[in-house]
């Protein structure tokens, strides 16, 4: 091994906000063991949201690192620049690059995503001036050529591809963004939001192409001077920007020598333990348990990724005691434009018993889902922001939101006023592990995390939980028992 480290108590694979955090979370937990990072990226971790600012000039390189240089050595943590090719779990080590092997006590995925790109067989992608913005290195490329573009086409029709052309109508370029469908961010809003978003970047200049997709990228001497949609039609540009989401890093996990479970992501439970000993995942490339539907996808957000990195390092601490409450419902906030978005639960979910409620008033968009009177899910999109935590909490508590229906659709609710003036106590927690039923709790201090006769019910889209025996309301009733109650409500 000529005196290199070999292994360590703690090993990391992946310096994003997630690995980064799990490993200064556990080295404040435990301030003896070895932690080993071990990343494919080539800078320290960087504050991945804030590369439009960069793009538009605002932030600087040394202004985007989420810590301040030098933070690894200082709290002992030894980072290696490498890729990992392989798992060997039984033994409990590592393949990196050049057939290295390193060993590991406990090990964390935090791969995070990949671009999904452009489909392989579209002519052309490899023509200089189209780029997939995903990592830093692509935003120093797109920078670098932002002076010398006039015309640019855009694909995607996420919040990604939103604030990509809100970046190129920054610097003036004229902007084609080319939609596959109707409106943009199908997946978070319905058609009258995604109808106001493609609306507010209209009115910014963007140049809208709904229903089109690329069929030809055509060059010149070996740079891209323009697209061909499936309507025959050709836009010039020097630049292509693709923006088409991406998706859970997952490779690693498929080269690990006992079957790690996935669906979308790596399945994890509450605490981030895979199916295979001592292994654990979190961030991007993690599937979790989403409370209110029992669903396992990833939440592919930057305050979702550092939670679970804080979780992952009490884990790899040995102290799972010290982890944080679970993450609760899904939440995102973002700007998209001069839009404000706020998703938290699911404003989407439509079952007998659930009531949706609308606004578009006040130049914005609302929309409630309701079961009861308690609130399940919150859409907001408009001008103002409003408290995305406290109507995140508002979610998970449970309380009656009737006194404050109106405020909330309007989205001028005043929920630090509303929660200080509440009595009552929580009518609902989140479902911790220990309160599912038997047949589906997960050890916390058994060496397997989950057994194989345990991975179908996780990976199930429903639970398995009984009908609630108790009226809405009750302190027993909670997002999961409403869920199969929904569930047996609507059966016959
Ligand atoms: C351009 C962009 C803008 C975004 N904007 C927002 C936003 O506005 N709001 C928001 O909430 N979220 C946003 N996100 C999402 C958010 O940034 C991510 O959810 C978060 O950064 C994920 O962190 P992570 O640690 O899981 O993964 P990553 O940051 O992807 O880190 C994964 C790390 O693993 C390493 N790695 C992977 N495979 C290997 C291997 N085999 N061996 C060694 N190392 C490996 C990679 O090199 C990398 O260092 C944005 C993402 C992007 C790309």
């Amino acid at each position: 091994m000529n005196g290199r480290l070999d292994r360590a108590e703690i090993v990391i694979v992946g310096n994003g906000i997630a690995g980064i955090t799990a490993a200064l979370e556990a080295r404040r937990l435990a301030p003896e063991k070895r932690i080993v990072v071990i990343t494919s990226q080539l800078h320290p971790p960087i504050h991945t949201p804030a590369l439009k600012q960069f793009a538009c000039a605002r932030l600087e390189r040394e202004q985007l690192l989420v810590h301040p240089a030098g933070i690894e050595r200082q709290q002992r943590i030894h980072v290696i620049t490498s890729r990992v090719e392989e798992i060997q779990a039984q033994s409990q080590y590592l393949l990196l690059s050049g057939n290295r092997p390193f060993h590991y006590g406990k090990l964390l995925l935090a791969t995070g995503s990949v671009p999904q790109g452009l489909p392989e067989t579209l002519p052309g992608q490899h023509f200089d001036g189209v780029l997939t913005l995903h990592r830093l290195r692509d935003y120093l490329d797109l920078r670098r050529r932002l002076p010398t573009v006039q015309e640019a086409v855009v694909i995607g029709g996420g919040a990604h591809a939103v604030e990509t052309v809100m970046t190129l109508l920054y610097w003036g370029i004229r902007t084609h963004w080319l939609l596959r469908g109707e409106y943009p961010l199908s997946r978070q809003l319905d058609a009258q939001g995604g109808a106001l978003v493609r609306e507010t970047l209209h009115r910014a200049g963007a140049i809208i192409h709904q229903g089109i997709e690329v069929v030809d990228i055509v060059g010149r001497i070996g740079v891209v001077v323009g697209v061909i949609t499936n309507q025959r039609k050709m836009i010039p540009c020097q630049l292509v920007l693709v923006c088409t989401g991406s998706r859970p890093a997952i490779e690693l996990s498929e080269r690990c020598s006992m079957p790690l479970c996935r669906q979308h992501g790596i399945l994890v439970d509450d605490l981030l333990r895979t199916n295979v000993p001592n292994i654990f995942a979190a961030g991007d490339v993690a599937a979790i348990r989403d409370p209110q539907t029992n669903r396992y996808a990833p939440r592919a957000q930057w305050y979702a990724a550092g939670e679970q990195g804080r979780i992952a390092g009490a884990m790899l601490a040995d102290r799972p005691d010290l982890t944080r409450p679970p993450l609760g419902v899904s939440w995102h906030a973002t700007h998209l434009g001069e839009l404000s978005l706020l998703i938290a639960g699911n404003p989407h979910l439509q079952y007998p018993g659930i009531e949706t409620l609308t606004d578009a008033s006040q130049g914005g968009y609302r929309r409630l889902a309701l079961f009861e009177d308690r609130l399940i899910g919150y859409l907001s999109l408009g001008h103002i922001q409003p408290d995305s935590l406290a109507i995140k909490r508002l979610i998970e508590e449970g309380h009656s939101v009737r006194p404050i229906l109106k405020a909330l659709l309007k989205g001028d609710v005043d929920a630090h006023h509303y929660f200080a003036r509440l009595q009552a106590p929580p009518v609902q927690a989140l479902p911790l592990i220990n309160s599912q039923p038997e047949r589906q709790r997960l050890p916390i201090t058994g060496k397997l995390a989950l057994t194989p006769e345990q991975l179908p019910l996780l990976a199930g889209s429903s639970p398995t939980g009984p009908s609630p025996k108790v009226p809405a309301g009750s302190s027993a009733y909670s997002h999961h028992t409403l869920w199969s109650y929904l569930e047996q409500k609507e059966r016959p």
